[in-house]
């Protein structure tokens, strides 16, 4: 028998979902609602992202926040290409064999910061476990062109778990980005469903060596909730976040990008949510953003600013 394939058809975004039954996707609430990127903030943002032919996660994601942030200039930089290597169920970043780095991209990103004018930038990445370092030194060749391009913008990365990769994290560590987010995504018992690529106490003790090897770092991580997980299992994993030193927890609602990825269990009410607040606040997390729309780069300028007057206010609280 021949096998015709046709070339010309468009690659599936994720191949590894494309065989997976569908699932339904539920009808949002009321208080999903989003408003529609019209401004005039978010073309020019969007001018400069395409332009430079950077990649953001804003877009890649399908991020429900985009019409806010871009209208503020907020987005949002993915480096290290827009393949990922690995498959999350929850993901709409696409999955395959990326492409070669691109040696350019510091330099472009360093400028794009400075045209916008960013006070903080967020600047994250897709899993590259085809490279030898995980990506660790992009990582540091970025925050270093930002620095010297922008030296008062403040700096927060959002890194993959450099699973395998030894001496990844210190290396990123060791360039002293104002925060460094990585996030658990999920309770341990979902990591195989939703995360299978990643292990979560791997995750946990990444963030712990951020503290370990520099206290003064802000670490920060997020949770996505309606994914089938208990509140039980909510709260042990902030309590192992407490463990392992993390300053800001961020909890957001599961929305479900295709037919092809996990399903949502159910949406949180926003109740829920401010609930899951009072619990991690009293916990002690410096900070906790804990809405529906919640995610981890959503205001994360406003954020590190309130960040940074809280690590004050008990520090001075410490000393009396
Ligand atoms: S919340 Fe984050 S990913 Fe979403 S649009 Fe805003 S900056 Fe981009």
């Amino acid at each position: 028998m021949t096998v015709l394939i046709d070339k010309s058809a468009p690659k599936p975004r994720h191949p590894e979902k494309a065989h997976r039954p569908d699932t339904e996707v539920k009808r949002k609430p009321s208080w999903i609602r989003v408003k529609a990127p019209t401004s005039k903030g978010y073309a020019e943002t969007r001018k400069i992202v395409h332009d430079k032919g950077l990649v953001t996660v804003c877009e890649e994601a399908a991020c429900p926040n985009i019409g806010e942030c871009w209208e503020k200039s907020h987005a949002t930089f993915m480096i290290l290409g827009d393949t990922c290597t690995r498959a999350c169920a929850f993901c709409n970043v696409k999955t395959g064999m990326p492409q070669p780095l691109d040696a350019e991209e510091p330099a472009k990103i360093a400028t794009a910061v400075k045209e916008m004018g960013l006070a903080h930038v967020v600047i994250t990445s897709v899993d590259r476990d085809d490279l030898s370092d995980g990506g660790a030194q992009h990582f540091v060749d970025v925050i270093q062109a930002i620095r010297a391009e922008s030296p008062k913008t403040t700096i927060e990365i959002l890194t993959p778990d450099f699973l395998r990769k030894d001496g990844a994290a210190e290396t990123v560590i060791a360039a002293k980005p104002d925060v460094f987010n990585h996030n658990l995504e999920t309770v341990p018992r979902l990591y195989l469903k939703i995360r299978p690529g990643a292990r979560y106490y791997h995750s946990l003790r990444l963030l712990e060596k951020v503290k370990e090897q520099d206290p003064n770092q802000f670490t920060k991580s997020g949770l996505m909730v309606g994914l089938g997980e208990t509140k039980e299992e909510v709260m042990q994993v902030m309590d192992d976040m407490r463990s392992a030193g993390i300053d800001f927890l961020t909890i957001g609602q599961y929305l479900q990008p295709t037919r092809k990825h996990a399903a949502i269990d159910r949406f949180v009410t926003p109740e829920e949510f401010k609930a899951y607040e009072t619990i991690a606040r009293a916990k002690g997390f410096l900070l906790v953003s804990s809405t529906p729309l919640t995610r981890s780069s959503y205001h994360a300028d406003e954020d590190f600013a309130k960040l940074s007057a809280a690590r004050q206010k008990r520090n001075a609280r410490n000393r009396t």
